[in-house]
Parts: C-alpha cells; sequence; structure tokens
C-alpha cells in the first residue's frame, strides 16, 4: 500500500487551519497494523488543535493527520502479528507507550510515562488509513456499529472516571455535561449509583443528558442552587463520590463543597488554568482527589465492552454525522456547544 495516497485531515503548518491533503498511506511495522477508517469522532482535543491555543502549540508537531477517534477495518498486518486478522472491524486506544518504563513493566500500561498521543504527537486518524500498533488495536463484536465504535474511547474516559471508586448505592455529582460527563451518567446508573446529579451552565447540554440518561438529575447552576436539589432528593450530608468533568475552577470548588466528609472526588476535566481551590477544604473534609488520564489499558476497554454487551445504550450521545469532506461543518457544529458527539463518515471520500 505504500506507494498509495489517501485523503486526510491535517495539521500543515502553525498558520494554517486544518486542510484536506493527500497523504502517502502509512507504511507499517513488523508489530502494527493498517487499518482502512470507517468513522472517527471529533474531541475536545481536536478542539485545541482547530483553535491553535497555547496548550497545542506547546505539544502538537506539524505537519501532523490528526484524530484519535475511531472504527475501521483491518487491511493489513504486520509479520509478527498473530491475533488480528485483514477484515476483522476494530477501535483502539489512541495512547502509544513504551514498554521500558517501571510502570508498563508492572502492567500498568496506562501509567507509562513515555505514552505519545496519536493524532496529537504521532500521525493520527483523520484519515482514510491509520496505522496502529497491534497491542493497541481493539476487536469490536457485531453488536457495537461503526459510529459507536468511533467514540469508545471517550467512552472509556468516561467509564475510567466514574469506576474509579465504589459507585454501587452511593450518590454521585457529576460537574460538567459534556459528552464524557453525559456518559459517566449513563454508565454511574448503569453500575448502581443510586442518585446521579448532572451540573453544567448550559440548558441544550442538560437537556441532552436527560434524552440520553434515564433516571438522571440535572441542575444549571448558574440559574439554580444545587443544595436545593440534594435537599429535594434527600442527601443530607453531601454527595459520596464526586466525577469532575469540566475543567471549570468554579465548578472544582462547588463540588468541593458538595461532598460529603471523606468524600471521594475522580478528576478527569483539565483546566486551562493552573485552578483556584481551596486546599483546606480537602484537607479538613479529608477527601480523597485522584486525577484520572485516558483510559486504563485495557481493564477500562473489557468493562466498557461487557457493560455495552449487558444492555448499557450510549449511542443517543452522538447527535451529529458528517461526510468527512465535510470537516469545517462538523468542527463549527462541535464548537456550537449544542451538540453531543460529532462524528466524521470516512467511507465516501
Ligand atoms: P466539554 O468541553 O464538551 O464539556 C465540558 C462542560 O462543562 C461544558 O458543557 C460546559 O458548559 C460545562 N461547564 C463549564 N463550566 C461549568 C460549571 N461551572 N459547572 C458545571 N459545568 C460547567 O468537554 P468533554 O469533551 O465532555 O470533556 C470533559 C473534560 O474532560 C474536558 O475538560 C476535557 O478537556 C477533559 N478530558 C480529559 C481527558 C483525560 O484523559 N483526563 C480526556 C478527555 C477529555
Ligand atoms: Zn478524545
Amino acid at each position: 500500500m505504500s506507494n498509495q495516497v489517501m485523503y486526510s485531515l491535517q495539521k500543515a503548518e502553525a498558520a494554517e487551519a486544518l486542510q484536506w491533503l493527500e497523504a502517502p498511506i502509512p507504511t507499517i511495522g513488523e508489530d502494527d497494523v493498517l487499518i482502512k477508517v470507517r468513522r472517527t469522532g471529533i474531541c475536545g482535543t481536536d478542539i485545541h488543535i482547530w483553535d491553535w491555543d497555547a496548550w497545542a502549540q506547546s505539544i502538537v508537531p506539524v505537519p501532523i493527520i490528526t484524530g484519535h477517534e475511531f472504527s475501521g477495518e483491518v487491511v493489513e498486518v504486520g509479520k509478527n502479528v498473530s491475533t488480528l486478522k485483514v477484515g476483522q472491524r476494530v477501535s483502539g486506544e489512541g495512547h502509544l507507550i513504551q514498554h521500558s518504563s517501571r510502570q508498563a513493566r508492572s502492567g500498568r500500561f496506562h501509567l507509562d510515562p513515555g505514552t505519545r498521543g496519536l493524532g496529537v504527537e504521532t500521525d493520527g486518524a483523520f484519515a482514510q488509513y491509520v496505522q496502529l500498533p497491534a497491542f493497541n488495536v481493539i476487536e469490536l463484536p457485531d453488536s457495537i456499529s461503526d459510529d459507536l465504535g468511533a467514540i469508545l474511547d471517550p467512552l472509556g474516559n468516561a467509564v475510567h472516571t466514574a469506576l474509579a471508586f465504589d459507585i454501587l448505592g452511593e450518590d454521585v455529582l457529576i460537574t460538567g455535561a459534556g459528552p464524557i460527563g453525559i456518559m459517566a451518567a449513563a454508565v454511574c446508573r448503569f453500575a448502581g449509583a443510586r442518585n446521579v446529579v448532572l451540573t453544567d451552565i448550559n440548558d441544550a447540554r442538560l437537556t441532552l443528558a436527560r434524552s440520553v440518561v434515564a433516571d438522571v438529575h440535572t441542575v444549571n447552576v448558574s440559574t439554580r442552587n444545587l443544595e436545593a436539589e440534594m435537599q429535594a432528593l434527600g442527601i443530607k450530608q453531601g454527595f459520596d463520590i464526586g466525577l469532575e468533568m469540566s475543567g471549570s475552577g468554579a465548578a472544582l470548588s462547588q463540588m468541593i463543597e458538595a461532598l460529603d466528609v471523606g468524600g471521594r472526588l475522580a478528576l478527569l476535566g483539565i483546566p486551562s488554568t493552573s485552578a483556584d481551590l481551596d486546599l483546606s477544604r480537602v484537607v479538613l473534609k479529608s477527601i480523597t482527589l485522584k486525577g484520572i488520564y485516558g483510559r486504563e489499558m485495557f481493564e477500562t476497554w473489557y468493562k466498557m465492552l461487557a457493560m455495552l454487551d449487558a444492555g448499557l445504550n450510549i449511542e443517543p450521545i452522538i447527535t451529529h454525522l458528517f461526510p468527512a469532506r465535510d470537516f469545517e461543518g462538523a468542527f463549527a457544529a462541535m464548537k456550537s456547544g449544542q451538540t453531543g458527539k460529532v462524528v466524521l463518515d470516512w467511507t465516501e471520500v
């Protein structure tokens, strides 16, 4: 395949927007597979690269093919790959790890300090073909559609965060009803939380949350008092578990106040500046904080696929499907703040 070209979405130069450009089809190594991409999800990370903000400038090399959320079909396997076959439908873990660190050698692959991001630090999945180490490939059962297969990466963020602490029978507060917060609410309900309260400052997101997740309690904290909702639900002392999924300092402060003494808080949201956190409240309330990055490799993937198999329905979080060539429309939709997950179709380019 190496002499052929494909279409791709590239950040070709720092000064230019993402462009629809031809690129060589990747040449795979002995331990890799080549995947023909069917669908890709647009992630907040892709928006940072689109906007070329300070974070993107500091980490993303150009030129680069962006994108890391995908589903597709294996079309070529490297010489050493015996576990995957041409024709299999797959998704994949976009955190590319080294195998020499203490963490990786201990089987905690997701904590490897040498992790590199597909489509962030190396060429990614916004293309007709993407290469991936076979180690990172996830086979898709027939029951998972190509669309759903393309958003397993952010669903994995939601699952990893939601399962960071034992939520069975607990009252859970989730701040931030972006696609990941909404999916986390669905996972918490599915995994047996008692009350799941989801906050945002954007009504469109909260309306979407109620249509995706049965029995979620939503609060627009810019117009309504969180304490009133807690009272209405009979949550007297505070929430047992918190999932911070907004990256907002205001949400984090509200979260710390709303947690019970001895509460546990998993942090996924990435603040764009150093957050103003009253640490004395964390100490005096004996709150446990846990940072969450990516997905556990590969425990999160097993749990996620098992929950989907057992009836977790997450597909309605996909609100928009665009042909890949209409990436400008897709990014504009995503940036409007009115959507759930926005997916690109690469099969007709
Ligand atoms: P998103 O930006 O779509 O959603 C964030 C939501 O938070 C928005 O709906 C916004 O209105 C809401 N919000 C803003 N201020 C708020 C406040 N004061 N209270 C409550 N809600 C408020 O993001 P997403 O794609 O759903 O991702 C969620 C977060 O997780 C982002 O910060 C993202 O950068 C981060 N993230 C982290 C990882 C990781 O590995 N740690 C991976 C993916 C995404
Ligand atoms: Zn992502």
